[in-house]
C-alpha cells in the first residue's frame, strides 16, 4: 500500500484542444469534443483539487505501435495512421477523424496504461485517466461508436503480455452505452470479468442483452445488467447491490471502471436520469469493495459523458470520494423534480432473470 493513499490524475493538455470533431451540433459525433476535458481541467483548477497533497499529476506516456498491436490489427492501426495523414474524415457515421486523431489515440492508450500500471505498481491507490477519445466500443479491427481505440483492453493486454500481470481483473462499466468493443476482447477469458449497467433498447435490440454470458472458459463472467430509459439515481444503486457478492466472489486484484458519465440527466446522447451525487456513491461503494478484495486498487478510465456543464461535477463527485473528503452537488442539481420517476419494476424483471441465468457459475447469486 501506499504510504499516503495517493490517487493519481493522469491529464494532458492536448486531450483539451485536438481531434474536434468537424460537424456542428446536433449531430451526434458534435459532442465527442476537446471542451469536454477543457470543462473538467477548468473546474478541477477552479476547485483547487489539482494543488491537494494526495493528487499526483501524470502526463501520458508515449507508447510504440508494438504496444498498440497488443489490441489493434496492424490494418486498423496504419488505416487510422492514413485518414489522419491525409487530414482526417469520417469512418462510417459514427467516427470522425481529423488531422491529430492518431497521436491523441495512441496518447489516450498511454494515459490508460499510466493510470493501470500506476495502480498496480502501488505508485498510486486509485488513479482516473482523463482521456479522449473514448475507447469501450472498438474493437480489434475497427473503429466504432465515437471510440478508435480500445483504451482499457489495451492496457489490460499491456499488462498481461507485457508485465506479466496473471492476476484477475474486474472491468465495471457503467457507460450510458454497452461497451460492444469491450466485452468482446474479454469474451472467453475466465480472467477478466465484465460487469456493464447501460441503457437498452427493448424494442429495436441491440447487443448487450442479458443473455450474453460469455463463452467456453469465460462464461459467466460477461454479466450485462440493461436498463430502460430513464433510470434514477435510487434505481442506479439498486441495480448497483448486485456488484457487491459479485466482485467479492470473483476476488479480482485490480477493479478497472469504465467510466461513462452519459447516464447523467442532461446528457445529449444518453437517456438516463442520473445526477452527479449518483457516481459519488458509485465511487464511494466501489471504493468500499475494492478495499475489501484488493487493497483499493482502482483505475477509473474516462468513456463517455457529453454534457459539459454537469461532466466536470460528475468527475468532482468521484474524486471528492476517493479523496474520502464531502461532495456538495451544484445548486442547479437541487431541484429536479421530473427525475423521480422511478424505474424499479422493470428492472426487478431484468435483476430476476439475469440472477437465474448466473446462478450456474457463481456460488452467492
Ligand atoms: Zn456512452
Amino acid at each position: 500500500m501506499t504510504m499516503k493513499n495517493l490517487i493519481g490524475l493522469i491529464i494532458d493538455d492536448d486531450f483539451a484542444s485536438k481531434h474536434t470533431p468537424p460537424y456542428p451540433k446536433p449531430s451526434f459525433i458534435s459532442f465527442e469534443h476537446p471542451s469536454r476535458i477543457e470543462a473538467i481541467l477548468n473546474h478541477l483548477e477552479r476547485i483547487n483539487i489539482l494543488n491537494n497533497d494526495r493528487i499526483v499529476k501524470v502526463k501520458p506516456r508515449e507508447i510504440s505501435q508494438d504496444i498498440l498491436e497488443l489490441a489493434h490489427s496492424k490494418y486498423h492501426i496504419e488505416a487510422i495512421q492514413k485518414i489522419s495523414n491525409m487530414g482526417g474524415g469520417l469512418l462510417e457515421e459514427e467516427v470522425f477523424l481529423t488531422e491529430d486523431t492518431y497521436d491523441l489515440a495512441k496518447k489516450a492508450i498511454g494515459g490508460a496504461i499510466d493510470a493501470i500500471e500506476g495502480v498496480i505498481n502501488n505508485q498510486f491507490s486509485q488513479s482516473f485517466a482523463l482521456i479522449r477519445p473514448p475507447g469501450h466500443h472498438a474493437f480489434r479491427e475497427k473503429a466504432s461508436g465515437l471510440c478508435i481505440f480500445n483504451n482499457i483492453a489495451n492496457a489490460i493486454l499491456y499488462l498481461r503480455k507485457q508485465l506479466n500481470f496473471h492476476q484477475k481483473i474486474a472491468i465495471v462499466d457503467i457507460d450510458d452505452h454497452f461497451g460492444d468493443g469491450l466485452a468482446r476482447y474479454f469474451y472467453d477469458d475466465p480472467t477478466v470479468l465484465y460487469f456493464s449497467i447501460h441503457e437498452f433498447d427493448f424494442t429495436e435490440g441491440d447487443l448487450g442483452m442479458v443473455d450474453e454470458l460469455g463463452i467456453d472458459e469465460g462464461i459467466g463472467k460477461n454479466i450485462n445488467f440493461p436498463v430502460p430509459e430513464g433510470i434514477t439515481n435510487e434505481d442506479f444503486y439498486y441495480c448497483l447491490d448486485l456488484l457487491d457478492p459479485i466482485l467479492k466472489e470473483f476476488q479480482p486484484a485490480l477493479i478497472v471502471v469504465a467510466a461513462g458519465f452519459d447516464m447523467y440527466y442532461a446528457d445529449p446522447i444518453g437517456n438516463c436520469s442520473l445526477t452527479s451525487i449518483a457516481y459519488n456513491q458509485f465511487a464511494d461503494r466501489i471504493l468500499k469493495i475494492a478495499e475489501s478484495v484488493c487493497e483499493g486498487r482502482i483505475a477509473f478510465i474516462l468513456e463517455g459523458g457529453y454534457d459539459v456543464i454537469g461532466l466536470p461535477y460528475c468527475i468532482e463527485a468521484v474524486v471528492k470520494a476517493l479523496l474520502r473528503e464531502k461532495y456538495d452537488p451544484p445548486e442547479f442539481e437541487t431541484n429536479l423534480s421530473f427525475l423521480k420517476d422511478s424505474k424499479r419494476r422493470e428492472i426487478d424483471k431484468v435483476k430476476t432473470i439475469l440472477k437465474s441465468l448466473l446462478n450456474p457459475y457463481w456460488d452467492n447469486i
